[in-house]
């Protein structure tokens, strides 16, 4: 069976005093052994993430493709684990969106991060306008085709289904259709990597809360959360690691 995996993404949110929080995730954590924790702050704040939580993996937010070179405000897979982070998440929406990354960007990515000795996690998710249109599916599994690098097994990728219309907003897909899609990207995994789709974790994320947690946790095919502002306090979410 999946070990359900419950990752915060602080965004571009947190502070060096911000990382007093880890301590009570932490203790989520050690509470509940049987759910794999992640916390991915900011760059600056990976270091002394890990200083504070040695027992937490803490992962970044992005990486570049290549090893190293001319590439001015990236940071590499070889900085980021030199830094202590033992995962990446790689083609988060706000980064195809707002920089523009292309899914054979996010593959390139995510290759450089399983070479390099890191857990990627690769998001997928339609826009309101394309779910309106009858979309989703076509989008997330033709997402998640390109942006898979090779290589990828279930010890080093974990997927992430984020509809783009969910993120802040409080709004959350029916627990039906969080299903379907994750029943599709599985099937979709299977064309792809075989047998080894079996044991990659697909996480749901967008708008997950302690109220929500529980029940879009226990759909089937759903192995876990990618969490983004409930992810900020342990107050909110510790009780999102104990709903698995
Ligand atoms: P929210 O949980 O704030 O909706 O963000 C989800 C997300 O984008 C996590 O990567």
């Amino acid at each position: 069976a999946r070990r359900k995996l419950v990752a915060g993404n602080w965004k571009m949110n947190g502070s060096l005093a911000a990382l007093a929080e880890l301590d009570g995730i932490d203790a989520a954590a050690r509470a509940n052994p049987g759910v794999d924790v992640a916390i991915c702050p900011p760059f600056t704040l990976i270091a002394p993430a890990v200083a504070r939580a040695p027992g937490l993996p803490i992962g970044g937010q992005d990486c570049h493709a290549a090893r190293c070179g001319a590439h001015t405000g990236c940071t590499s897979v070889e900085l980021l684990r030199e830094a202590g982070a033992a995962l990446v998440i790689v083609g988060h929406s706000e980064r195809r969106a707002d920089q523009h990354e292309t899914s054979e960007e996010v593959r390139g990515k995510a290759g450089a991060a399983i070479a390099g000795g890191l857990v990627a996690i690769v998001c997928v998710g339609e826009t309101e306008a394309e779910r309106d249109a009858g979309q989703a599916l076509a989008v997330v599994e033709r997402q998640l085709a390109e942006s898979l690098p090779a290589g990828a097994d279930a010890a080093t990728l974990v997927v992430a289904y984020e509809p783009v219309w969910a993120i802040g907003t409080g709004r959350t897909p029916s627990c039906d259709d969080i299903a379907c899609v994750h029943a599709a990207l599985r099937a979709r995994l299977r064309t792809l990597i075989g047998g080894e789709a079996d044991g990659v974790r697909i996480l749901y994320g967008g708008s997950v809360k302690p109220d929500n947690a529980a029940e879009i946790l226990n759909l089937p095919d759903v192995d876990g959360a990618l969490v983004g502002g409930a992810s900020l306090t342990a107050a909110q979410f510790a009780p999102i690691i104990a709903a698995c």
